[in-house]
């Protein structure tokens, strides 16, 4: 499934839509180089979820989840500076992906490893300075019915 944003505030309405449907457990791993609109599409699905201070999502430098109170909680992950998997056990990971709220991974390429077997990739590409193309790619059930609802 793909489609293209020609804005952040396109990619934002996306984000919306999506994190409306989202329910309590679901996985969205985002993938995309620097700039490609991870956190940009992680403030829309905020947003979707009745979260108030979105302006405040960013991609914090040396935290790697940050904890935002909505419909249902959002555990935003930023990978981008993991070095290894153990940083991730350190700080409990499990607890966050099996848990009762919503979780977003910038940079999940690099934990393919341990992502729960059912979740959704989201891929954006810089199709050019204004627009992204935005993959869908859903694995198991859940997220293949989750997609058709928000296309
Ligand atoms: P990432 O988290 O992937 O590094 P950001 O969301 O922080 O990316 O940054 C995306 C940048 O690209 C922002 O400066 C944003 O304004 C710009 N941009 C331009 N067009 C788009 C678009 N269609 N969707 C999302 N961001 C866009
Ligand atoms: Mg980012």
């Amino acid at each position: 499934m793909v489609m293209l944003t020609k804005s952040p505030e396109e990619t934002i309405k996306f984000g919306q839509r999506l994190g409306a449907f989202l329910k309590r457990g679901d996985i969205i791993g985002l993938v995309g180089d620097l700039g490609s609109g991870k956190t940009t599409l992680t403030k829309g699905i905020a947003k979707g979820l009745n979260i108030k201070n979105t302006k405040y999502i960013n991609s914090p430098s040396f935290v790697i989840v940050k904890e935002y109170e909505g419909r249902i909680p959002l555990y935003h992950f930023d990978i981008y500076r993991l070095n290894s998997v153990t940083a991730l056990i350190d700080i409990g990971y499990e607890e966050y992906f099996y848990s009762n709220g919503v979780v977003v991974i910038e940079w999940a390429k690099k934990i393919k490893d341990i992502l729960p077997k059912e979740h959704l990739i989201i891929e954006l590409n810089i199709a050019d300075a204004g627009a992204r193309e935005i993959l869908l790619k859903p694995s198991g059930k859940r997220y293949a019915k989750l997609i058709k609802n928000v296309i």
